[in-house]
């Protein structure tokens, strides 16, 4: 039995995903997994993943969206972004800062669903040349 297409595709791009250091936005994503299959597919197999808490969203500075692997997120526990995000305005890369969480005390009565935490700055790397 071969492994479905649509199956293979979405390994693909867990795979790109999980095996980068930054966060890739859409077009990122895939212009990495061309040929396994369209747009409108990497774009299910995006909303699939986050669904199923293996990737998460990161709202860019400029408002466009990127995904990143999630690391203590499963099936049993819903995501649980609450770090911090790390946009470099010099090298344009994105990436989770997992230590840094944020504690936020919403007044009464407010209910959270999305939290996006990023900020604007220059990397270490960026700083060293
Ligand atoms: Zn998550
Ligand atoms: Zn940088
Ligand atoms: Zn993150």
């Amino acid at each position: 039995m071969s492994i479905p297409r649509n199956t293979k595709a979405k390994q693909a791009v867990l795979h790109e995903i999980s095996s980068s250091d930054f966060a890739l936005s859409q077009p990122e994503i895939f212009e990495r997994v061309k040929g396994a299959c369209d747009r409108v597919t990497v774009y299910r197999i995006l909303d699939r993943l986050v669904t199923e808490n293996k990737i998460h969203k990161i709202v860019n500075v400029d408002g466009t969206i990127n995904y990143a692997r999630c690391t203590s997120c499963d099936e049993s526990h819903m995501h649980a972004h609450d770090h911090l995000h790390f946009s470099c305005i010099a090298c344009k890369k994105i990436e989770c800062l997992a230590e840094q969480i944020v504690h936020v005390n919403l007044p009464a009565s407010y209910q959270i669903k999305e939290l996006f935490l990023t900020i604007s700055g220059i990397c270490p790397s960026c700083q060293a040349t």
